[in-house]
């Protein structure tokens, strides 16, 4: 049997039994293994982690662990920039893009309502879910940890929280939505489609009374025709977002 020292920060600690979030903790294995298997055998998805040292140095997935090795695992940590040499993989091209699996509708929603494209459909397989998300190089957010281990993932998110509010917040801090989100974008939140303004005398019609009497600016669905004000919904996913600036 071979030995080796882990020890895992920040919310990688999520991952693991209480007993194991304090101290580094042995873990043992026999034969030649990857840092990368050896730190998805303890539950931890590649996705979800940013930089390992071992013995103080950074190494990459590839990294063969021997007898004695100490290991550093880190998730992402927004204030830190990390050197390209350092890097487990290439960062995020451009606005961050998100395929959701079938556990969180509503997050997709919020997402959408914020104007972050997010494939969802309550119908998607595990492996229709990668294949999209490799494809499309969509962020792949899950609960299902085994999505998040294939080989070909490269980005994804492994969601902890029940609440799909700070579910939003989880999202946000690891991607840092903040900076792409615009006061006024919005996309559908039934199907994703961007949304266009229109005339509220296009569609007096199908407005209720109220929402006749208090609202002037509309915008509809290109794709699905649903329309949207700013109405009270509007104005709570505003404050939510206000929160999660602050978090
Ligand atoms: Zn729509």
């Amino acid at each position: 049997m071979k030995e080796i020292y882990f020890r895992f920060y920040g919310r990688l600690k999520r991952f693991l039994p209480d007993d194991r979030q304090i101290r580094p903790y042995s873990h043992y294995f026999k034969g030649r293994q990857s840092v990368k298997d050896r730190i998805e055998t303890v539950g931890v998805p590649h996705t979800e982690v940013e930089l390992i040292l071992a013995n103080n140095r950074p190494v990459d997935f590839s990294y063969l662990v021997k007898t004695g090795d100490r290991i550093a695992v880190y998730p992402h940590f927004y204030q830190l920039e990390l050197q390209d040499n350092y890097r487990l993989r290439p960062p995020y091209p451009g606005k961050p893009r998100f395929i959701a699996d079938v556990h969180l509708g509503k997050l997709a929603k919020y997402l959408r309502r914020f104007n972050f494209d997010t494939i969802y459909q309550n119908d998607l397989k595990d492996q229709e879910i990668i294949d999209i998300g490799v494809e499309e190089d969509r962020i792949i957010l899950t609960r299902d940890h085994g999505v998040l281990m294939r080989k070909q993932v490269t980005y994804g998110q492994f969601i902890h929280n029940d609440d799909s509010r700070i579910q939003l917040y989880e999202v946000a801090e690891r991607y840092n939505l903040t900076e792409y989100y615009k006061g006024s974008e919005s996309r559908c939140v039934d199907c994703n489609s961007r949304l266009i303004e229109i005339d509220k005398e296009e569609i007096i019609d199908r407005l209720e009374l109220k929402t006749k009497m208090y609202f002037e600016r509309f915008k509809i669905c290109q794709e699905c025709d649903k329309i949207y004000w700013e109405g009270s919904h509007y104005k709570r996913m505003e404050d939510l977002f206000e929160k999660i600036n602050n978090y």
